[in-house]
């Protein structure tokens, strides 16, 4: 493996030592082709067929429906089904985080990165904690704001972003979000539209970040 620091190519900010930089955790931190979202897949299948007594094929269709009606798989579970949040957490996130490989490119880059860094993610504390421990970067972190925090409300709903701003007391205009997923930060469309505007936090895509961090 030949991972060489680069420099960070992320936005120009006015002053660097008061931003504060939210990471997404997953497909941002490290590359997609690592694939964890496969494993927690397949545990959330084997979960929801567990607790509702189906079986696993069932268990993706409601799945499916979940995740198109709530956002997220859990809480289509809390709002239909009032399953306790912290089993259904604890079980899918149990998973094998080594096919992230350490970082230690990702480590200095994020070393010489001025101001806060809080990690912003629709998953567990456990699972975040999970994957900044194996990527070797957990040090880099302030602090870690979760699906738990976001009183279960995940991204893209405008709410856990005003929610991490109200906690951790920024000026959404010194901030700066780090994402894979599109619908979580393109301004200019749709939802992710409105909450841009709501927030005010500049954004930037997280394979271009990686692409910068990275290189073969
Ligand atoms: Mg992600």
């Amino acid at each position: 493996m030949t991972h060489v620091a680069t420099t960070l190519r992320l936005p120009q900010v006015d002053h660097p030592a008061e931003t504060v930089w939210l990471f997404d955790l997953d497909n941002t931190l490290y590359p997609a082709s690592c694939n964890l979202f496969h494993q927690v897949d397949a545990r959330m299948a084997a979960f929801i067929a567990g607790e509702l007594t189906i079986t696993e094929d069932e268990a993706r269709l409601l799945q499916k429906h979940f995740y198109r009606t709530y956002g997220t798989t859990l809480r289509g579970l809390m709002v239909e089904h009032n399953l306790p949040a912290d089993r259904f957490l604890e079980f899918v996130h149990a998973i094998d985080v080594t096919p992230v490989p350490p970082s230690p490119a990702l480590d200095a880059a994020l070393g010489a990165l001025h101001g806060r860094k809080l990690i912003f993610t629709n998953g567990s504390i456990r699972h975040a904690e999970n994957v900044l421990d194996r990527l070797g970067v957990a040090h880099r972190f302030d602090a870690i704001f979760d699906i738990v925090a976001a009183n279960y409300v995940p991204k893209p709903d405008p709410a856990p972003y005003h929610e991490v701003v109200r906690q951790y007391g920024f000026a959404p205009a010194l901030a700066c979000m780090i994402e894979d997923l599109p619908r979580n930060l393109v301004p200019g469309a749709g939802r992710a539209a409105r909450l841009t505007s709501a927030c005010g936090v500049p954004m930037v895509g997280a394979a271009q970040f990686l692409a910068t961090v990275t290189t073969p």
